[in-house]
């Protein structure tokens, strides 16, 4: 019998080397059809909190669990691709390159696109996509290699206006994909496109309080953190 697949976090925090406690206390758990927005002013940590549940970064205090999470998927802030070769090529390749057969990796990379509303660029040159269609094109290739836990990194922040708010509306398809998705935003459109907020600024260090305090051993000897923050 398998686990359902979660994400659960206990009392985390972070802080690099020479910064300010970013986030303190931070006890969540994210279930697979969720998509939770993670929000938060410039610099407090949103991209580090993906990081840390990506298993990239050690987080300074806490831990995260990850149960029946064997793919993770990651979209950049911004997107990437090779001028010449078509939307679809870039959604089909990764499944070309598993050895899917050309029919069936077309099919498969025009649905992820459809679902992204995207499905009318499929022959255009990936050069010739707006800001908007490559962020789309960026996350339809990201749900075809089916990741447990997709995570998603200021999807908006390069856009206009207007090309966001089309990317923000297409972030609400991606419930009901059976993934667990965390987005990171400071987009307000794109907060209210996900079902659920995490909202950083509710675990910002408090006054007074120091992350380390109750890390205390008992013979009164200061925990100094993990070797690699020395
Ligand atoms: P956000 O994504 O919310 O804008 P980040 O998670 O990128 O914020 O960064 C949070 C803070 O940590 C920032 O002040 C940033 O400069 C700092 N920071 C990020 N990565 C490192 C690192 N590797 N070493 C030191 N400081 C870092
Ligand atoms: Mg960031």
């Amino acid at each position: 019998m398998t686990e359902p697949a979660r994400v659960v976090t206990h009392d985390l925090a972070h802080r690099f080397p020479g910064t300010d406690v970013l986030f303190e206390h931070l006890d969540f758990t994210a279930e697979p059809g969720q998509t939770i927005a993670v929000c938060g002013p410039s610099g407090c940590g949103k991209s580090t909190l993906l990081s840390i549940l990506a298993g990239w970064e050690k987080p300074y205090r806490g831990s995260v669990e990850r149960i029946g999470i064997r793919r993770i998927g990651w979209v950049f802030q911004n997107p990437y691709g090779v001028a010449g070769r078509t939307a679809l090529d870039h959604v089909a390749f990764p499944l070309l390159a598993k050895g899917m057969r050309r029919r069936d990796a077309e099919t498969e990379a025009l649905d992820a696109m459809n679902l992204f509303d995207l499905g009318y660029a499929a022959d255009r040159r990936f050069g010739d996509l707006s800001g908007g269609e490559a962020q789309r094109l960026m996350l339809a290739r990201a749900v075809c290699s089916r990741p447990d836990l997709l995570l998603v990194d200021e999807p908006t922040a390069q856009l206009d206006t207007r090309t966001a708010h089309s990317v923000s509306h297409v972030l609400g398809n991606l419930a009901g994909q059976g993934m667990i998705v965390l987005v990171a935003t400071h987009d307000p459109d794109t907060r209210d496109a996900c079902g659920r907020v995490l909202d950083l600024a509710d675990y910002a260090p408090r006054e007074g309080e120091d992350v380390d305090a109750d890390a205390a051993t008992a013979d009164g000897q200061r925990w100094h953190g993990p070797r690699w923050f020395r």
